[in-house]
């Protein structure tokens, strides 16, 4: 219905339609466990019990599959619920999935500690490397699954050339869109087979609701995964889904403001003596510059760095910002700050997926530049 029409009017009005009760604008919140029928098996709208659909959830799953430029959507409880489901509705025990070597760190225990124990054997590589993901896929592997940019090193990981050569041995290939979102970046239309997201992130964009979704371009995946949101049941709630949606609608403004201000603050930290290296894709000296530049819109509004004074020195700078507030996750309108080594990957230390001690990771929001620049020049300055 929207097809024709650009990113921001699909996401204002993709699945929003008026309230065809009251003409109430925006989708109310259905905050309902189930529904009257009329007559046995006599439906009004399609809906019998909200863990199997919720008018507030599907407005936002029908949003979500628009902007991914999918068929299928599917809106849980978190991003990990929704990896959760997507592994054990397309795989089966004894399968194996290749891993990027520095996945969110949540995904690695979801692998690690959870589906292993159900029979999912996985294999860390760095997804940049693509000869070390073609051999697992020729070995058998029967999913990819790639996150792209990276967190924290923001690496990049070309989603075309993944997408070819799963296919080629019969593999899935899924990505992780949570980092750059629908706006930036659209794995579908590269040839990912399915992409999921922690709406916490960006899309729900102001740090208020923890969510996840799936989107999928074909039915034939989109069956097993709608038949295993329901039985599994870990689905978003009518609230959750509601302010998830709110967030979606201002997507495109806050993403390019958060691109702006990342690409003066990535500029402010490459020319500071404190900072051994920035990583941010946008600047032309990163790894992933050309890659970034093929499949995504813009850079994205996460960035990197390494202090030159050492894991002290980075502990120190990240206690001293004051506007930046120290604390995990990411994509909200607000920056954060945080020492990837101490807090996010802790618990990778002396593993593959272990960071560097000196690293530091902003989530830079949408205040007033200015202002951004001037608490990093401080708290690196002392
Ligand atoms: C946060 C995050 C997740 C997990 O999502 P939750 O909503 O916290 O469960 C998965 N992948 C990436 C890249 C993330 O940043």
């Amino acid at each position: 219905m929207h097809e024709g029409h650009g990113f921001s009017t699909r996401a204002i009005h993709a699945g929003q339609e008026p309230d065809p009760l009251t003409g109430a604008v925006v989708p109310p919140i259905y905050q309902v466990s189930t529904y009257k029928q009329d007559g046995v098996g006599g439906l009004r709208g399609g809906y019998d019990y909200s863990r199997s659909g919720n008018p507030t959830r599907a407005a936002l799953e029908t949003c979500l599959a628009d902007l991914e430029g999918g068929t299928g959507s599917f809106a849980f409880a978190s991003g990990l619920a929704a990896e959760d489901t997507l592994l054990r509705a397309l795989l089966e025990p004894g399968d194996r999935v290749v891993i990027p070597d520095d996945a969110y760190g949540g995904t690695f225990r979801l692998f690690d500690k959870v589906t292993s124990r159900w029979g999912l054997r996985y294999a860390p590589v760095p997804i940049t490397d693509l000869g070390a993901v073609a051999e697992r896929v020729r070995e058998g592997a029967r999913m990819v699954w790639a996150e792209t940019p990276t967190n924290p090193l923001l690496n990049l990981a070309d989603i075309a050339e993944l997408a070819g050569l799963a296919h080629e041995h019969g593999a899935l290939l899924v990505v992780d869109n949570t980092f750059a979102g629908p706006y930036l970046q659209r794995p579908l239309a590269l040839g990912a087979d399915a992409v999921v997201h922690s709406t916490t992130k960006y899309l729900g964009g102001h740090s208020d609701v923890v969510g996840g979704a799936i989107v999928v371009g074909d039915d034939a995946l989109a069956e097993p995964i709608g038949f295993h949101q329901n039985s599994m049941g870990a689905v978003a709630g009518p609230f959750d889904s509601w302010l998830t949606q709110r967030g979606v609608k201002t997507l495109a403004a806050r993403m390019d403001r958060h691109c702006d201000n990342a690409e003066a603050v990535a500029e402010f930290l490459a020319g500071h003596d404190a900072v051994a290296e920035v990583l941010y894709p946008g600047l032309s000296t990163h790894p992933g510059h050309e890659v970034a530049g093929k499949q995504m819109r813009r850079y994205g509004g996460m960035v990197s760095f390494r202090h030159s004074g050492g894991e002290q020195a980075a502990v120190e700078a990240c206690n001293r910002t004051e506007l930046f507030t120290l604390g995990e996750s990411l994509g909200g309108v607000e920056s954060l700050i945080e020492h990837p080594g101490r807090m996010t990957h802790a618990s990778a230390a002396g593993s593959a997926l272990e960071v560097p001690a000196d690293l530091i990771r902003l989530s830079v929001g949408i205040e007033d530049p200015d202002d951004l620049l001037a608490d990093l020049r401080q708290a690196l300055g002392g």
